[in-house]
């Protein structure tokens, strides 16, 4: 037990949070279990417990370098696995509806592109090679159990796929399952406070498919965002390049737009979308497979973070404190980076005497501006269409201006354009957009859009 914390840590989800966390805690307990509700594929393929991985899932450069740091063999196998590199922003076309594509500079980063059921499975490869540490497939964790007073957690109760029911002990529980409900059922049964959730209706829909890259394809860009003009329309098209020379592209439509899964109809969304650009790449290439639809209602964050006490021993992470929309690519980074801040707030206590007490309120605290952040970034954007449901900041109004203002800015100003690139893909916190010389460009631009 020297250097542990503790005996036993159960992750219950094998997701990329799951997985991320199980990288955060293997240094620091004997033994840690990873109860997954799917059997897990050794193939990259999409699973049922994760119907999301059938979409476009980029991994922002933030969340690359939190899963490198939790697993130093992160990117090589990313790239012996056929990823395709794209290097930011020069590669990835970015269309803004009435300015046109934001200019085609190199930052010296790159975006490792690759299907998201890839993702995952590289990275459940480098939690494999922990030696301390068992993933079981086709567990389904039933409840976490807990002390009487439901003041610590003592470990979970599951179920295996044939049906047989066994407890697990745990000096900590990761609830890393998506939707937290573990944890909620927990605080409920022993009439604990359960998180405020604030909640973003967006309502959402992903049509998604694959086609096999053409020899003529565009040479100025490799991957695209063609986002939408909100608020009068919100079509928008995403398509990046993936393993197996394929580009998947999903099409997304918000607030009763709702992207067709038939080949005409896909075609023809494509086709009136903000611009024709995805359009005239794929009109000619070859589709592979059918289409794909996911519905996602509403952005939700749950808000841990005032509460004022929480069980010993237990800890949500990723999805299950806050979904973001997914068009902006952010879950599977913010989830890294927690586990990456949970994994450093261990070491920091390895040495206490009671390292575990208040360590859920530590992390709830210490990862708020890792999830506040991406959300000011996507959730409150979304409040632009009138139908959208949620409460506005007061603030509201002056905040779109001054995002309006940053792109313009950043059109102009290469300096610009890399902090804005460097705050959306999660390098850096948007503090670093308070510069001086930022601000003076920003407020010319807030002065010039009010004479327009
Ligand atoms: C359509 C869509 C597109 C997205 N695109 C992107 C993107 O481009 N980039 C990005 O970074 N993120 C994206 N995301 C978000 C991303 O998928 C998640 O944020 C990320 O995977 C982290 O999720 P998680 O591991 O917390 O939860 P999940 O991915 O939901 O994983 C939870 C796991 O827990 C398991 N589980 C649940 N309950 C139990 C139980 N009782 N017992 C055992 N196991 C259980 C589930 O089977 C699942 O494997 C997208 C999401 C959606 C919906």
């Amino acid at each position: 037990m020297v250097g542990k914390i503790g005996k036993q840590a159960v992750v219950i989800g094998a997701g990329m949070a799951g997985l991320a966390a199980a990288g955060a805690l293997a240094d620091h307990f004997e033994r840690v279990i990873v109860l997954e509700r799917d059997r897990l594929p050794d193939q990259a393929v999409p699973r049922p417990g994760t119907p999301q991985a059938r979409h476009l899932h980029v991994l922002l450069p933030g969340g690359q370098r939190a899963l490198t740091d939790l697993f130093p063999h992160f990117e090589r196998d990313l790239i012996n696995a056929g990823s395709a590199l794209l290097r930011v922003p020069r590669e990835l076309r970015v269309e803004i509806p009435g300015l046109g594509p934001l200019p085609s500079r190199d930052f010296g980063w790159f975006f490792y592109c690759a299907s998201r059921p890839l993702i995952e499975r590289l990275t459940r490869r480098q939690v494999e090679r922990l030696t301390n540490v068992t993933m079981r497939g086709g567990c389904r964790v039933l409840e976490i159990t807990a002390t009487s007073d439901g003041a610590m957690v003592t470990g979970v109760s599951y179920e295996t796929a044939d049906g047989w029911q066994e407890t697990l002990a745990a000096d900590l529980v990761v609830d890393a399952s998506g939707r937290g409900a573990p944890t909620l059922a927990l605080l409920r049964s022993f009439d604990q406070p359960v998180p405020d959730e604030i909640i973003i209706g967006v309502d959402l829909h992903y049509t998604t498919t694959s086609f096999v890259i053409p020899l003529d394809a565009p040479t100025d860009w490799r991957g695209i965002a063609s986002h939408p003009h909100a608020p009068e329309r919100s079509r928008g098209g995403y398509m990046l390049p993936i393993e197996g020379n394929r580009w998947v592209l999903t099409l997304t439509g918000q607030l009763g737009e709702r992207p067709p899964a038939e080949p005409d109809g896909f075609m023809d969304y494509a086709r009136r979308l903000e611009t024709q650009t995805i359009y005239n790449a794929i009109k000619h290439a070859e589709r592979l497979g059918g289409f794909e639809r996911y519905g996602y209602p509403a952005s939700v964050w749950r808000r841990f973070d005032r509460l004022s006490a929480f069980p010993r021993g237990l800890l949500p992470i990723g999805d299950s404190i806050c979904r973001f929309n997914p068009i902006y690519g952010q879950g599977m980074s913010v989830a890294a980076q927690e586990a990456r801040l949970l994994k450093q707030l261990l070491k920091g206590r390895a040495t206490k005497p009671d390292p575990l007490a208040g360590l859920a309120l530590a992390f709830f605290s210490e990862s708020l501006p890792l999830v506040e952040a991406p959300w000011n970034m996507s959730a409150v954007p979304d409040l632009v269409y009138p139908e959208t449901r949620g409460e506005r900041p007061p603030d509201f109004e002056s905040r779109l201006q001054y995002n309006g203002a940053l792109i313009r800015a950043a059109m102009r100003d290469p300096a610009v354009h890399r902090l804005m690139a460097e705050v959306q893909q999660l390098l850096k916190p948007p503090s670093a957009l308070q510069d001086p010389a930022v601000d003076r460009l920003i407020q010319l631009e807030l002065s010039q859009m009010a004479a327009e």
